[in-house]
């Protein structure tokens, strides 16, 4: 993948996600979205994954057939927002392995602090997805990223569903080397670091907390 930005277009991702945006969308339906639009946006970020071919029977002959290549994929959530975008993704690519990364903001110094981190092993060979739903600072965005170069990662993506044009061009300074997959680029952040238009929390719209 070589562009840094690369923002899903496709009709049924857009209708969905203006469905989520929409204030008046249950708790329900807005997790069963997250689950629609979550898959169509891990199409696009494996559109370029690697095949190689394998020798199979069919009921008619013997065949050379495509199958992924290498290590199974590593799909990395950012708690706890990045378990509402991990389900869908997880439906499509059922065998992926799955890590969590939890930061916390320290309210003193405003910077990212680790409170959890298992991810699964070899991340130096295999391609690990990181999955966060919300683009907004970037500020947890880089430091997950940080955190699963130093246990080995070197082939990352990055998935959401929204991102606002600060955290893209933190996200583009730390880290040129990892793409991001999202289904809108939108207007900016607003002072307490939400994105506008933005569609609000979406930990507390996914899990019903508010
Ligand atoms: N996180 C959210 O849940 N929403 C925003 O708008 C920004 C960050």
């Amino acid at each position: 993948m070589s562009h840094h930005l690369t923002i899903v277009d496709h009709p049924l991702a857009q209708h969905k996600l203006t469905l989520m945006r929409d204030k008046t969308r249950s708790t329900a339906e807005f997790r069963q979205l997250l689950r629609e639009i979550s898959q169509l946006l891990a199409y696009e970020v494996t559109r370029s994954l690697a095949l190689a071919t394998k020798t199979i029977e069919t009921p008619m002959q013997t065949m050379q057939a495509p199958v992924l290549e290498g290590k199974k994929l590593a799909l990395i959530s950012i708690l706890r927002a990045g378990n509402g975008l991990l389900d869908g993704v997880l439906e499509l690519i059922p065998s992926a392995r799955v890590g969590f990364v939890g930061l916390y903001r320290d309210e003193e110094t405003l910077q990212p602090v680790q409170y959890y981190f298992k991810v699964p092993e070899s991340l130096e060979d295999r391609l690990v997805i990181a999955v966060d739903p919300m683009l907004a600072t970037g500020n947890s965005s880089v430091a997950a990223i940080d955190l699963l170069k130093q246990a080995g990662a070197k082939n990352i993506r990055f998935l959401c569903l929204l991102a606002a044009p600060e955290g893209v061009k933190r996200m583009a300074e730390a880290h040129p080397d990892v793409p991001i997959v999202t289904a809108s680029l939108d207007s900016h952040l607003n002072e307490q670091g939400y994105i506008v238009p933005g569609l609000g929390d979406a930990g507390d719209r996914m899990f019903g907390t508010k």
